[in-house]
């Protein structure tokens, strides 16, 4: 069965848009390409150290075009700063190296309903105006003899949140990687996000926040799907 894949966006006034091409309307394009992150060919040729003082030269080249004075105490240090928090910190998910080992244990309970891990919190940043877009994550599946241990479920969550991202495909890596690390195709995930470029820019619409969904396998049944969605509460519209 073809896994479905969903993505709406909830308006202030709880009005409801299904399909992909109103939410071009509200999200400025934020539409997803493919689900692998773009990379270029080399991407991992330098050192981190090499990114970060790169980067801090770029950076700086940023902050002086826009005319701030780096030679002021409270900016001098800003360069640096950003490129390390970069490189080290909210896109070091882009390198493979620190994706999390998934380690499986033997399904020794014979649990054979569905686990589901609802309100992982995770901060990404946007690949359109990297600004923050932040919320929740539900992932579910449905044991295919192994287990994952619980906290694996956040790491996974939050590595692929640690890219410049855009929300349909962080909902893609995040099924993509719970099917091949459990070896099932019966794995959900619900992400319910704010995106600042959204909110604090552009359209500036405070209230309104992104939920994009994927249901694989058994997930596809509706039986299924208004179980999972009733644990986090929401309707099955989703
Ligand atoms: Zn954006």
């Amino acid at each position: 069965m073809k896994p479905k894949e969903t993505m709406l966006n909830t308006l202030p006034n709880k009005m409801r848009i299904e399909n992909f091409l109103e939410i071009d309307e509200i999200g400025n394009d934020h539409i997803s390409s493919a689900d692998e992150t773009p990379m270029k060919k080399g991407a991992f040729l330098l050192s981190e150290e090499e990114k970060i003082k790169k980067i801090e030269i770029y950076f700086k080249e940023i902050m002086e075009t826009l005319g701030l004075d780096l030679s002021d105490d409270s900016l001098s240090g800003t360069p640096h700063r950003v490129a390390k928090m970069y490189v080290k910190e909210i896109f070091n998910g882009l390198d493979p190296a620190n994706k999390p080992s998934v380690k499986l244990f033997a399904n020794k309970y014979q649990y054979k309903q569905m686990l589901v891990e609802r309100d992982i919190t995770f901060y990404s940043n946007c690949e359109h105006h990297f600004v923050p877009f932040f919320g929740k994550a539900h992932v579910a599946y449905i044991s295919n003899g192994k287990v994952i241990g619980l906290s694996k479920l956040n790491r996974i969550v939050n590595y692929y949140a640690k890219r410049p991202q855009v929300q349909e495909r962080l909902t893609m890596q995040i099924a993509k990687e719970l099917k091949d690390a459990l070896n099932t195709e019966d794995v959900a995930v619900v992400i319910e996000a704010k995106h600042l470029c959204v909110s604090s820019r552009g359209i500036k619409d405070d209230s309104s926040s992104t939920i994009s969904s994927f249901y694989g396998g058994k997930f596809s049944e509706e039986q299924k799907k208004s179980e999972f969605l009733n644990y986090l509460n929401l309707n099955s519209n989703y």
